[in-house]
This record gives C-alpha cells, structure tokens and sequence, in this order.
C-alpha cells in the first residue's frame, strides 16, 4: 500500500521519490500488485510496470472502500516529551482517530511555537500518512500545530447535542467508563473529543476549563496510566466497540 498525492486516476503514473525508496525498500518487482490510496477515500488497485528507479505504475480501478472510525474521534493530548509523541500519533492513527490535537498545557515540558510547531506537526503528519500505509486506512488523520490549552478550548464551537466531550481527569476521578453505557450514549453521537493530559496531569483549574467548555471527567481506572497510553486505551474501547 502506497500513498500518493492525488487526485489518482485510472491509467499510467511514475512514482514520485518517496514512493519509489518505499518500493525499493519492499522489492517491488515488474507485474507486482499494489495499493494506492490519496487521502480522499477509497483505495485503487494497481500493478508496477518498471521497477525502480524509474518507477512507473499503471492505476487499474477504484476500490470504494473505508476503514473508518465511527463516530469521529478527536484526541487532544497534553503533548508527552521525545518519541512518546511519535508513538501516539502512530497508535491513534491505528486505532482509527479521526484527528490529533498536540496541547501545551500549564505542565508540558515540551513547547512548541510558531515554525518549530508547523515543523513538528508535518513530522507528525508523516508518521500518520506512513501508519495508513500500514494499516490500511484511506484517510489520514490530521495532526494539527501545538496550541495551547485555553486557546484551543476557546476555539471550539458551542457544544452541540451529538457532539460528545470527555476528559480524562485524573486517575479515579470522574465517572467510571461503563461499555454499556457508552454502547448506548453513543448511539446518538455524531463526534467524539477526547481530552487528556500530560506527564504531570491537567491542573485542576484546567479541568475546570474544560468542563466549562461541556467535556465530561471519565476515569479509566484506579491506575496512573502515561499520558501516551491514557488517550490511547479509550480510543482502543471504542474501536473495540465500533462497528466501524
Ligand atoms: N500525576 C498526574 C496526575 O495524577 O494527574 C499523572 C498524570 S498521567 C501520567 C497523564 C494523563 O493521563 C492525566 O492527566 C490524565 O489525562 C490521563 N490519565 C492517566 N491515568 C488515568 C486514569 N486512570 N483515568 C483517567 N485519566 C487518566
């Protein structure tokens, strides 16, 4: 599976740089099937026709096919420091979130602004666009720049109906997440946006915000679990619960 810019279409395409190393590092041979995907939704099913370098591909025929979460979920994560970040991002991407928010908050070590963050976010995208490759989803996720905390929440529109808010407080803290009763709640919703905080946790008075802002406190357990595996271990409930 290879992503390609698109818009795809059926008929013949040489493979531009990045793609022709990821088919040199597989050993594509001539005659090889592939898939390609845009981001736009649905795959394509092709063959390679001249083996790298110069790589060209013949696009045969489009597969409508989707590998979505559904509802949406968002992940607004308290940024962890190094590599624990990339690690999330290439989880939640697994796992099917629909977008990732890096958050500044008043305890992140990591602070990123203006280029730096553009920079960092493209890095981040990367990582997703490689973790569709891989898993097979048709859409990537947006990895969004760093915001800070208040500014993002200050930025959401008013909390309509179906559009559910959580965040994950603190250990113990909030209502304990029941799989019937999210089966049943989450019948009605159109989104999800998850909330969840870094190594040193959301302030109370974060919290405070964001329960102003219509997120509800949830608690996964008694345990103190990172703060890369917190966002990741409700988003891998709910896929487990999904159909989709
Ligand atoms: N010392 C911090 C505290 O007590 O808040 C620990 C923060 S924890 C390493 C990082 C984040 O993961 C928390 O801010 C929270 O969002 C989430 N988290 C970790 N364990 C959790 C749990 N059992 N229930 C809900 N959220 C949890």
């Amino acid at each position: 599976r290879l992503y390609l810019s698109g818009p795809l279409v059926a008929g013949m395409v040489d493979l531009p740089p990045a793609a022709v190393r990821h088919a040199r590092a597989l050993r594509l041979r001539a005659g090889d099937a592939l898939v390609l995907f845009d981001g736009s939704g649905g795959e394509w099913e092709a063959r390679l026709v001249n083996p790298p370098p110069a790589a060209r591909v013949e696009i045969l025929r489009h597969l409508p096919v989707e590998r979505e979460l559904s509802p949406a979920v968002t992940l607004a994560v308290g940024m962890p420091a190094n590599e624990r970040m990339d690690w999330l991002v290439e989880k939640a991407t697994e796992l099917g979130a629909a977008a990732v928010q890096p958050l500044m908050t008043s305890r992140t070590v990591l602070r990123l602004e203006g280029e730096r963050a553009v920079r960092r976010a493209a890095h981040w995208q990367a990582i997703a666009q490689a973790a569709c490759e891989q898993c097979g989803r048709n859409r990537i996720p947006a990895v969004h720049a760093a915001a800070g905390l208040e500014a993002w929440l200050a930025s959401l529109p008013p909390q309509a109906g179906t559009v559910a808010r959580c965040v994950l407080s603190a250990p113990g803290q909030g209502q304990a997440l029941s799989f019937a009763a999210w089966v049943g709640a989450a019948a009605g919703w159109s989104a999800l946006t998850v909330l969840s905080g870094p190594e040193g946790g959301l302030s109370p008075e974060e919290t405070s915000l964001a329960v102003r802002a219509g997120f509800v406190p949830v608690s996964l357990g008694p345990r103190v679990l990172r703060a890369e595996t917190a966002p990741l271990a409700l988003l891998g409930a709910w896929a487990a619960l999904s159909t989709g």
